[in-house]
């Protein structure tokens, strides 16, 4: 029998409040909708975690 494989990733987009640059990267433990995270490349402002989202993908 051949049976499917279904994982999710976990994607996590920060925005920055300034100049309104996204980056979207892999979601790691610890990460929560709306906290502070890290200083945004571009300008000097705050990137903010705006979604948090999963994708389903079938091997
Ligand atoms: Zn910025």
């Amino acid at each position: 029998m051949f049976k499917k494989k279904k994982i999710t990733l976990e994607y996590t987009i920060e925005k920055c409040s300034k100049c309104g640059t996204e980056v979207k990267r892999k979601y790691s433990d610890g990460d929560v909708l709306f906290s502070r995270c890290s200083k945004c490349t571009s300008c000097d402002g705050m990137m903010m975690i705006e979604k948090i989202f999963g994708e389903t993908l079938e091997q």
